[in-house]
Formats: structure tokens, C-alpha cells, sequence
């Protein structure tokens, strides 16, 4: 097909949908009286910023697309160990342990017969960035290394110096509008921001620094739809989107679930083989070697009787939160959640899991990757493509992102765990 459909996508990481007001997000109050606002928008589960890109580009939930979370026990050949799903080896580590990349196409594999198809520009982890089109059948700007189709690599300089944060995205924001959006002009576009994720990682949710942040994140909103715009005034060809992946929630306690675990006998010692914790931030996914299969009923009791335990899933029932029931991972945990508010007004609590390779999250913080209400609070707005001014009530996900950019270019899209979302009459 060639036509002059286009799509674009720009994703605000950890934007929740109620921080969304006049005072700190103008552009996106004022975008939403024109637009469609999905107001029952829903995260995956882990609600951790690699499995949701990868559902965003897939339209699967990770139990289908394979990537189930920032982390992951993988065995290559020396028993389970758990590998930071962010690092910018970690797709190679996983074409080693399990053969391949992802299980499903993503929007960059479907659109590579276009010609200019499908371009990604992202200032969060390497592996999130990679995840949007891990085999490379499109193009991934990213400060770790860009690369082209057949995951050439490719000299872009302007990438390799993005910081996260407001100063980074705001520069990718300029390029993004003016050498892909104007310059290339490909059939979908992405544009994935650091902000508010970053700072919310790194200052409590709603204090100064926080709002600074997402008032920088609306105003690189701003930039692309004009851009968007004036490219195509009617919109009638190009569909925009804006959203975020998952939300947040302040930090209230770190527990140390694989210490706990080994302290009950339950794994054999900290760095064990037997049973490994993935850390995702306010869940943990648990793995288990086949010997140690027969532990599983004893860690998901184990963790229903802890108070700072929420939802405990095992075996079979993982398909009910979006997780393959027949693998390595038999357990996991989103840990409790409150609604308490912050000091800066901006509601929910919850704990997470310790981490020693994340020695940044602080309690009074923000976190995610559980079910928390809050952390499963992303925004998502559709302009254009036939989304007119409509508020709908009607439960959307991450998931329905690509099959909706698929209808859009008329192309084949009922193969997705996601559906179309609905346009306006
Ligand atoms: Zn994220």
C-alpha cells in the first residue's frame, strides 16, 4: 500500500492520566477538547517500561510478545540468572537463551515493505528503545546506538549525546519534528520522551521538579502535533497519539524479597540458580529451574501471608495478569498499594522490590511495574485518523496502541491481543 497515511506516536513516559491539568499540562488539556481521551486507559502487567514497549509495538500482552518486564531470569547455559531487560546487550542474551527476540511481529516488522517505515526515537533505557524493533526492520535513534535495517548500525550524532531529562528530550523533540516528521516523513513515527519518568524517579510525585517535568513533556507534545498539523492540516492522513506506558506511585518501603525467600528456606541462597527474583520495581516476577518446580505452591503461600504483598499470582492463574503460565516464571507478586497522599498531594503508595542494581529508587520517590491504581493510570489521546472531540469510558490498553495504527495504514490487524480502538461516529 501507498498511500499518504501516516501515523505518529508520542509517549510520555510515566505520565499518569489525573496529573493531567491546566496548570502543569496546557498542551494536553487543550489537545483533549479536540481528541479522543481515553479515560479507562490501562498499563500491562509488569507495568515496567520495557514490557510495555514491546506491547505497545507488538499489540500483545507480554505473556505473547515474550519480554516480561525491566528484568528477566534467562539460562544461558549456566542456570537462571537474572539480566537487566534495559542493558543494551540484553537482546543478544536472549536470542542466545531462547532463539529469538520477541514472539510477535511488531509494527517496524508489519511495515517493512514501505520503504521509509517505521522510525523510533527514544531517550529511555537502550532496551526499551531496542524493544520497539528488536531485529531491525526500521530505524532506532537511541544515545546507546542507532540503527538501521538489518540493524545496521548507523552514525548519528545528534542521538549519541541525549541525556535523559528535560534538556534531552526537548532536543530530540526539534530533530524528531524537523528531519523525521518533515524530512522522512515514514509511515509511523515514535517518539518515545524520558520525561516525567525521569525526574519522578528521582523527586517526590507532584513536587516542584516533578511538575517541571511534565510541563516540559506537554510542551514537546506541543511541538510534534503542530508539526503533525501542519503537515496535515485536515487530519485526515496522519493519526497522532499521545500517551503514557504506566503511571507511578510513591515508594513506602523496599523489601527484599530473595533474602526473605532464603531466609524461609525456600531458595537455597542469595545468588542460587533455583529460584530467581526479577525485580519490576513495585512487582517481582519469580523464576524457577525445573528442579525446583516442586517449591512453587510453598513461594506463592510464603508471599500471600506477608502484609506488603498485594496480588500473588502462580502457575495457571498467571494468564489472568497477561504472564505465559507454562514457562520459567510461576510466580509473580505486585506488591501492596494505599491511598495515601504524598506530601505534594498526589495519591497512592506502594512498596517495592529491593533491588541492588537500582540504587536509585527512594522511598518518597516514584516507582512502578505492579497494579497498583495509580501505576495503571496512563493517558491516552487520539487526534485525527477519525478521532474527533469525544471522551471514551470504555476500557482501553497499551495493547489496542498498534492494532489502531494498523487500521489506520490498512493494513491486516486482527492477529493482536489488542483491538482497533473505536473511532468516533
Ligand atoms: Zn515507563
Amino acid at each position: 500500500m501507498k498511500s499518504d497515511r501516516r501515523a505518529v506516536i508520542v509517549i510520555c513516559d510515566s505520565l499518569r492520566d489525573d496529573l493531567i491539568n491546566a496548570a502543569d499540562t496546557p498542551f494536553l488539556v487543550e489537545l483533549s477538547a479536540r481528541a479522543t481521551r481515553f479515560a479507562a486507559h490501562r498499563s500491562v502487567f509488569p507495568s515496567t517500561t520495557r514490557a510495555s514497549s514491546a506491547s505497545i509495538a507488538t499489540g500483545c500482552l507480554p505473556a505473547r510478545h515474550g519480554l516480561y518486564g525491566n528484568t528477566m531470569a534467562l539460562d544461558e547455559g549456566e542456570g537462571l540468572v537474572c539480566r537487566n531487560v534495559g542493558a543494551p546487550d540484553f537482546r543478544d542474551r536472549m536470542r542466545r537463551a531462547t532463539g529469538r527476540t520477541l514472539r510477535v511481529p511488531t509494527l517496524a516488522e508489519r511495515l517493512r515493505w514501505h520503504g521509509e517505515a517505521a522510525i523510533v526515537c527514544s531517550n529511555v533505557s537502550p532496551g526499551a528503545a531496542y524493544f520497539q524493533d528488536p531485529d531491525g526492520h526500521g530505524y532506532v535513534y537511541h544515545s546507546a546506538g542507532s540503527y538501521g535495517p538489518g540493524l545496521t548500525p548507523v552514525d548519528d550524532t545528534a542521538s549519541a549525546v541525549l541525556k535523559k531529562g528535560i534538556a534531552g528530550d526537548r532536543a530530540m523533540t526539534e530533530r524528531f519534528c524537523a528531519d523525521i516528521l518533515e524530512g522522512r516523513a515514514p509511515a509511523l513515527a515514535v517518539m518515545w520522551l524520558s520525561e516525567p519518568d525521569y525526574t519522578g524517579h528521582h523527586s517526590p510525585l507532584g513536587s516542584p521538579q516533578h511538575r517541571e517535568a511534565i510541563a516540559a513533556a506537554d510542551r514537546c507534545v506541543r511541538l510534534v502535533f503542530e508539526t503533525v498539523r501542519r503537515l496535515d492540516p485536515s487530519g485526515e492522513d496522519i493519526l497522532f497519539m499521545t500517551g503514557s506506558d504506566h503511571g507511578m506511585e510513591t515508594i513506602s518501603e523496599a523489601i527484599d524479597v530473595t533474602g526473605l525467600l532464603v531466609a524461609a528456606g525456600i531458595k537455597a541462597a542469595p545468588d542460587s540458580h533455583d529460584i530467581v527474583v526479577a525485580p519490576q520495581g513495585t512487582s517481582a516476577t519469580i523464576f524457577f529451574s525445573d528442579a525446583a518446580r516442586d517449591r512453587v505452591a510453598a513461594a506463592a503461600n510464603f508471599l500471600r501471608r506477608e502484609n506488603w504483598a498485594g496480588r500473588v499470582v502462580a502457575g495457571a492463574d498467571l494468564a489472568t495478569v497477561g504472564l505465559p503460565p507454562d514457562g520459567a516464571l510461576q510466580v509473580a507478586v505486585a506488591m501492596a498499594t494505599d491511598d495515601r497522599v504524598n506530601p505534594h498531594g498526589v495519591r497512592g503508595y506502594g512498596a517495592i522490590v529491593s533491588n541492588p542494581d537500582d540504587p536509585e529508587s527512594k522511598i518518597g520517590f516514584g516507582q512502578h511495574g505492579g497494579l497498583g491504581v495509580n501505576e495503571q493510570n496512563p493517558f491516552l489521546i487520539a487526534e485525527g485518523g477519525g478521532f474527533a472531540a469525544r471522551r471514551e469510558t470504555r476500557p482501553s490498553s497499551l495493547i489496542d496502541i498498534a492494532p489502531t495504527v494498523l487500521r489506520h495504514l490498512h493494513m491486516d490487524h486482527d492477529d493482536t491481543d489488542g483491538r482497533a480502538l473505536p473511532l468516533s461516529a
